[in-house]
């Protein structure tokens, strides 16, 4: 299968609520106009430095999405470009993104990150956490980000019911929080789903699914078949 069957394979097994945001990361710029011409304009990228030169080198119709763990001191590089920033999991972090954002005149929509897998690796804020966050008088200041939803990771496991469980979890935080409407907090987004959960992601509530390898192939190292 190539980059544009396995596009719109995907997209055909997709709920209308949901959208695909096509990963990237590590692919090089002809992969990414392979998904473009088939009509792919949202991509997520996980390092500033990789989006920000394909940003440069691609048609300026794109939607570019940071799905990685953010560097404060790396956020003015794609400040006055990007979309949505998926992994924001501390205030601090959100007044950079705020203080950056205001220097283009633009506000910078922008998802909490949910702790919902066991690893210890994962990042990720607790409901209370981010509640609580959502509620400070430092959030309410912060004119130029918006939080429009949540994002969560679940553990790496073949054990489904321990995912779905996980994504659940995602999903009662997101109905839960969402009563916090303020000036710059409306969650309707919930980002959740890699290839291979989405489709329990989207059993489970999501709107958004982050898919990879799926679209493009496997990432470094993986050997595809035994020719190679
Ligand atoms: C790499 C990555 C994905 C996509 O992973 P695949 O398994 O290749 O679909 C999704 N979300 C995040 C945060 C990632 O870093």
């Amino acid at each position: 299968m190539n980059i544009k069957d396995n596009l719109n394979h995907i997209k055909s097994t997709l709920p209308e609520r949901v959208t695909l945001v096509a990963v990237s990361k590590t692919k090089p710029v002809s992969d990414l106009m392979e998904a473009y011409n088939a009509g792919q304009r949202i991509f997520g990228e996980n390092k500033i430095q990789e989006m920000v030169e394909k940003h440069e080198q691609m048609p300026k119709d794109i939607e570019w999405h940071m799905i990685g763990h953010v560097q404060r001191n790396k956020v003015k590089y794609m400040a006055s470009f990007v979309n949505l920033i998926h992994g924001v999991d501390n205030v601090k972090l959100l007044k950079e993104i705020s203080k950056q954002a205001k220097k283009y005149n633009r506000t910078i929509d922008c998802l909490i990150q949910i702790k919902i897998a066991t690893e210890d690796s994962k990042f990720g804020m607790t409901q209370d956490e981010a509640s609580e966050l959502i509620k400070s008088k430092d959030f309410s200041e912060l004119e130029n980000i918006k939080v429009v939803g949540l994002m969560g990771m679940a553990t790496f496991t073949d054990n489904q019911e321990q995912i779905k469980k996980e994504f659940s979890h995602l999903k009662s935080t997101f109905d839960d929080l969402k009563t916090l409407k303020t000036t710059n907090c409306q969650l309707n987004t919930i980002s959740m789903g890699m290839s291979g959960d989405y489709p329990l992601a989207i059993e489970c509530g999501s709107t958004m699914v982050r898919v990879g390898s799926r679209i493009f192939g496997h990432r470094k190292y993986k050997t595809v078949d035994s020719r190679q």
